[in-house]
């Protein structure tokens, strides 16, 4: 069940960077893939490739077998969670939780219990009627999850969420990462440089190398972090 395919899939941005060489890579429905490498190798632009917000310069990606056409159809929904939170600080958590479900024009009525349900997973049911700036960093990021959960997402794009968190809330936050993904359908691409994060959260690791960035290993990873 390939949920994404890269194929041979070359990044050549305008400037000339050479940012990923013959990229292969079959990613499963249900697996829990990190991207791991340093800095420069090309995770977020796989990752943003994923999310059709680039596009290769050669080869394809094909998601759930089709174009990026096919993606947000039903039982096709994909979300993405930034670096920072990017909250839009003058509206209510819920607010923000809300606003995608908003755009995509869920009736009010759905929308609250869908809004309730994602800040309730992440632990924030107390904090729907907050503005972001009277949460904590870990709380924000939190939210933002929230709000890409509150879309019922069947692929979870990750781009170094917990990046600029301390430690203790990091390792919080990828332990709920991990309960959660346990208790979904939900196919998870969590792009880090930390190995310990990967082995901890996936269920397999893709390491990456740069200049140019390529793909040089997958690792699964047998452990307790297998679902199935
Ligand atoms: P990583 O996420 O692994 O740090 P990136 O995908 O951000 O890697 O970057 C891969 C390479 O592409 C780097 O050399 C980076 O400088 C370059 N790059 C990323 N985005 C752009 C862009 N918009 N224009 C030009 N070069 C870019
Ligand atoms: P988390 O691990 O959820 O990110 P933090 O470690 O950032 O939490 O914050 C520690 C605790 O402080 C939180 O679990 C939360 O209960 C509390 N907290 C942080 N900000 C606020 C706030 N604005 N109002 C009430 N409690 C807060």
């Amino acid at each position: 069940d390939v949920l994404l395919l890269a194929n041979q899939v070359e990044k050549t941005y305008p400037n000339g960077t050479h940012a990923l060489d013959r990229v292969r890579l079959k990613i499963r429905r249900g697996e829990f893939i990190s991207l791991l490498g340093p800095s420069g190798c090309g995770k977020s632009t796989l990752l943003k490739m994923y999310a059709g917000l680039e596009s290769p310069s050669a080869g394809q990606i094909r998601w759930w077998g089709g174009s990026i056409a096919t993606v947000n159809t039903p039982g096709r929904t994909l979300a993405m969670v930034f670096q920072d939170a990017t909250l839009m600080p003058w509206a209510r958590v819920e607010d923000n939780v809300r606003l995608p479900l908003d755009l995509s024009g869920v009736p009010r009525a759905d929308s609250d219990v869908r809004v309730g349900e994602a800040l309730a997973l992440v632990g924030l049911d107390k904090f729907g009627k907050s503005y972001p700036r009277e949460l904590s960093g870990g709380m924000q990021m939190r939210a933002s999850i929230a709000r890409a959960l509150a879309t019922r997402p069947n692929l979870l794009l990750m781009d170094e969420p917990f990046g600029a968190l301390d430690e203790f809330t990091r390792n919080k936050l990828d332990a709920d990462l991990r309960r959660l993904w346990a208790e979904r359908d939900i196919t998870v691409v969590f792009v880090t440089h930390s190995i310990y994060e990967a082995v901890y959260l996936s269920t397999k690791v893709v390491v990456m190398a740069a200049r140019p960035g390529r793909v040089i290993a997958e690792v699964p990873i047998d452990g307790p972090t297998e679902r199935d």
